[in-house]
């Protein structure tokens, strides 16, 4: 056994908190409850057995929780090259505002007068994110990107509604994210995949051949998920508006185009930007996200309530509005997150974004450049902000793109995305985000690449990846279909 494959020692395999339970091990020390006092709840609510939880000291759960903590990988380690993700450092001071006590302490059916505050960041953002994408009106409601593209879905849905029809499909490229079938699907729209052909770029004959009276329009990604700017889309627009369909903007890609190009300027009717992807606020781990709509001048009255609205001189939360898909959240959307991208725009200002767009950009073509030497490029071009390669390099010696993601892991990286977009077979998907600096991307290409060397001599090492990870190799597909998510405790 070499160096590398001798185990980390006992924090390896650290049980869960329950097992770590001891009988009558305690935490605290409490008196116990005077015996005259009475109880305020009613005894039908109360338990006739002590919860069933873990006995554990003080000493217990801080060493538990802290060597959990060391387990994880995390931006503020290092590298997080997830293509479609970017996962870009979200700066602390961003963390230190959104939990000022004034917003902190707001409770959201507070009456507008005493949030004046609150309402003016999310009346300012709403008008930032318009002017970045080109946009009429924006909605802060949906929570994330996905529920973004179901507001903008059911918007178009409305919008035709009014005139009378009632489309039945959606065009959703082979390049698209899987939110975007399923999004039409919600909506009750059939979706119809628009081959992009050997370039990875949309074309209008393309949508012209299947754009129909009954397609109620085309849900676009660009720059695509192979990382590709659609360069016909202006056209591909007028093909669709022409036929009376609306064009769908993800904008999950922005930070690729965000101060360089206007989405609306491109013929985008509608779209959801992530805002915790572009604009920094962190994600992953099921943490909040936020994902606006912007929409043109002809979808804006159909935009969810309530809205953030500036009238006499005050910030006022509006539902007044006829045409309206009405709510499609609790309240006012995830106001945190909506404090952090303000907070984002506020520090980059325009030329800042603009800088960040281009270095996001630059980031993936030096690694795209630096990689080509060990692996294959499918579609070899200049990219935007991503670049997709594949294992047909390292095929030949049976090592797959989960051997080499695996083997990222030994070198201390997270892996990039794997196996998406779905156009490229066994994808290994690299975003940089322009918050890594030339240091970062060469150490992380010589790992690359570095991995690229071994399977040309030691196939069989990559195959028994990763070594030096607290886990190895667990079994996704019953991890996710039998989850377990509560420790059996009788
Ligand atoms: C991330 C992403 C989405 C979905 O956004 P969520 O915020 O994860 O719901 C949709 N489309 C693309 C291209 C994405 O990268």
């Amino acid at each position: 056994m070499s160096t590398e494959e001798v185990k980390l020692g006992p924090v390896h395999a650290e049980p869960t908190i329950f097992q770590r339970s001891v009988h009558g091990r305690s935490g605290h020390s409490i008196r116990t409850a005077d015996p005259k006092f009475k109880p305020a709840i009613p005894g039908s609510l109360l338990r006739t057995r002590p919860a069933a939880l873990p006995e554990v000291s003080e000493v217990d759960v801080m060493r538990h929780f802290t060597r959990l903590s060391r387990q994880n990988y995390s931006l503020d380690i290092g590298m997080y090259p997830l293509g479609s993700c970017t996962m870009k450092y979200n700066p602390k001071v961003n963390e230190v505002l959104a939990r000022l006590d004034g917003f902190t302490d707001l409770h959201p059916l507070m009456d507008d007068d005493l949030a004046q505050g609150a309402l003016e960041l999310m009346y300012r953002l709403q008008e930032y994110l318009a002017a970045i994408g080109g946009f009429d009106a924006v909605t802060l409601s949906p929570a994330a990107g996905a529920h973004g593209e179901y507001t903008g879905l059911r918007i178009i849905r409305q919008a035709l509604e009014k005139r009378g029809e009632h489309r039945t499909k959606v065009l959703v490229p082979d390049t698209a994210h899987g939110t975007n079938p399923a999004s039409s699907v919600l909506n009750g729209f059939k979706a119809v995949e628009v081959r992009s052909g050997g370039t990875g770029i949309l074309t209008a004959d393309a949508v012209a051949a299947l754009m129909d009276e009954d397609t109620a329009g085309l849900m676009v990604t660009n720059p695509n998920t192979l990382g590709l700017f659609e360069t016909n889309l202006p056209e591909v627009a007028r093909v669709v508006h022409e036929k009376g369909g609306f064009v769908y903007g993800d904008g999950a890609n922005l930070n690729a185009l965000m101060g360089k190009v206007r989405p609306a300027d491109l013929g985008v009717d509608v779209m959801h930007f992530n805002l915790h992807k572009t604009f920094s606020t962190p994600h992953g781990g099921g943490g909040p996200g936020s994902g606006p709509v912007g929409v043109t001048k002809a979808l804006e009255p159909f935009l969810p309530v309530p809205r953030v609205v500036y009238r006499d001189g005050r910030y006022a939360m509006s539902s007044d509005y006829p045409d309206s898909i009405g709510r499609v959240i609790g309240f006012q959307g995830h106001f945190l997150v909506m404090v952090k991208a303000y907070a984002y725009i506020r520090e980059m200002g325009a030329q800042g974004l603009k800088s960040a767009a281009e270095l996001a950009v630059l980031n993936a073509n030096y690694l795209r450049a630096l990689l080509t030497a060990g692996y294959h490029l499918p579609y070899d071009q200049t990219c935007m902000h991503e670049v997709v390669f594949n294992d047909h390099k390292q095929k030949s010696q049976g090592v797959t793109t989960m051997d080499v993601a695996k083997r990222l892991l030994d070198y201390g990286y997270h892996p990039p995305t794997v196996f998406f977009p779905l156009v490229v077979h066994d994808a290994i998907m690299i975003e940089p985000t322009e918050t890594e600096s030339k240091q970062e991307l060469d150490a992380f290409a010589s790992a690359m690449l570095a991995i690229a060397g071994e399977v040309a001599e030691d196939p069989e090492r990559t195959k028994r990846a990763p070594m030096r990870a607290f886990i190895g190799r667990p079994d996704e597909v019953t991890a996710a279909r039998h989850p377990v998510l509560v420790y059996p405790l009788d």
